[in-house]
């Protein structure tokens, strides 16, 4: 008689030995102060928690809620809001794959590793990719983009608003998105750190996409993103006549789910009632206030950091406050700064693909006073710690000072 394969003594692949999740994770959870993912409120952690089926009336509910407030916060007015299950990452390549192809003419202004990203994706559906290619720790002159404009004739301009890599802030958006309009270019933004920490305006600035993820600025978990198109952008991409090679990135196809209530792909339902909830609070609390918090907290933080002895990366001029870059002293690396204050202050902060600096994020929940005091005390310890000379007492009172609104 044949042996039934279920009772054969061994299978070929044998089950692995793992350890639980209570014994991997620490016990106290990490604070996550790095340049994402970061805390999440205790509404987001719950809805999380919570599976619904992704059809039918209830999540057809939640999609129309995520986008009215989605129009909120990427300010605009426009129809075309949906959601990717996705990194933020898979949002830019929504934005990019769905108005670019074979032989599109694009202008990347590159000022990192993040809009270098845009770039990249540019040249993977074929389009003919020009990038402005800024110094570090700076931003493009307006001379500089006109230039590149006129010289490229680009159908679509891709820009950063904050380069998460090398801290700088693009302060000039609303200024390149005017020059690119002028010149018949569409404009391609990614918000993904800075979307709700800053203002951003996309009908008034005449913004044609914009991209953001779920972990950064809106304090939601990561792998569900939001895309805004204005109505130019969404003729384009009805118009085009060969398919969008990503199909689960087809912008067409993804009306199915965030506009007819049909099926593309099984939505990440958990994912989507996380950014629901993260969104609502941000309504909740008003841009405005949501603007004001992360300004004074990152203004705090930078003095704090500063009058500690430590240097700031990027000039004031275009310094980003969503993520901030600080030199590790000579002689250290960003490994040696990060390790140490995690494992020993239980504190988690990023360094930044090579460059000789170490980064802490103020976006949503890190813009919170209790964890700026436990970050700026732990980043001081740390440099105690390794030998580094600074003075924690003044950084600590700098912080404080700039919380009060005190001098
Ligand atoms: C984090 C980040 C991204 C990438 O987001 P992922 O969710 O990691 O794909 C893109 N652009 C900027 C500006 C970012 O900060």
């Amino acid at each position: 008689m044949p042996t039934s394969s279920f009772t054969s003594a061994s299978s070929a692949v044998p089950c692995p030995v793992v350890e639980s999740l209570d014994a991997i994770l620490p016990e106290e959870p990490l604070l996550m102060m790095g340049a994402g993912p970061v805390p999440i409120p205790a509404a987001v952690a719950k809805a999380n928690a919570i599976v619904i089926n992704h059809l039918g009336g209830t999540m057809v509910k939640v999609i129309g809620q995520v986008k009215s407030m989605a129009r909120y916060v990427f300010q605009t007015n426009s129809k075309w809001v949906l959601g990717v299950a996705g990194p933020g990452s898979a949002a830019m390549e929504m934005a990019i794959s769905n108005l670019a192809w074979e032989g599109t003419r694009v202008l990347s202004i590159k000022n990192g590793f993040f809009s270098e990203r845009m770039a990249e994706m540019g040249r993977r559906v074929g389009a003919r990719v020009s990038t402005l290619d800024v110094a570090d720790r700076a931003v493009a002159s307006l001379e500089e983009i006109a230039g590149a404009i006129r010289r490229e004739r680009p159908e679509i301009v891709t820009v950063v608003q904050g380069e998460t890599s090398n801290t700088v802030w693009n302060y000039h958006l609303k200024e390149i998105a005017a020059l690119a309009k002028a010149a018949g270019a569409l404009v391609i933004v990614d918000a993904v750190c800075t979307l709700s920490t800053m203002p951003l305006e996309m009908d008034a600035w005449g913004i044609d996409a914009v991209i953001t993820g779920g972990q950064k600025g809106l304090s939601s978990i990561p792998g569900v993103s939001l895309i805004a198109f204005s109505d130019a952008a969404w003729e384009r991409v009805k118009g085009r006549t060969a398919p969008n090679a990503h199909w689960c990135l087809d912008a067409s196809l993804a009306e199915n789910f965030w506009h007819n209530a049909g099926y593309h792909y099984t939505a990440p339902v958990s994912g989507v009632l996380a950014l629901h909830e993260a969104l609502r609070l941000v309504c909740a609390e008003t841009l405005e206030k949501r603007f004001a918090r992360h300004l004074k907290c990152s203004l705090a933080l930078q003095d704090g950091v500063a009058a500690m002895g430590l240097r700031l990366y990027a000039p004031e001029a275009c310094r980003l406050n969503s993520v901030v870059g600080i030199e590790v002293p000579d002689g250290f690396s960003p490994a040696d700064v990060c390790s140490h204050i995690s494992r020993m202050h239980q504190v988690e902060i990023s360094g930044s693909f090579g460059l000789p600096i170490v980064r802490v994020g103020q976006m949503g929940e890190q813009c919170r006073e209790h964890n700026l005091f436990r970050t700026v005390h732990a980043l001081g310890r740390t440099m105690v710690d390794l030998g580094v000379r600074v003075d924690l007492p003044a950084g600590v009172a700098a912080l404080e000072r700039g919380l009060s609104g005190g001098k």
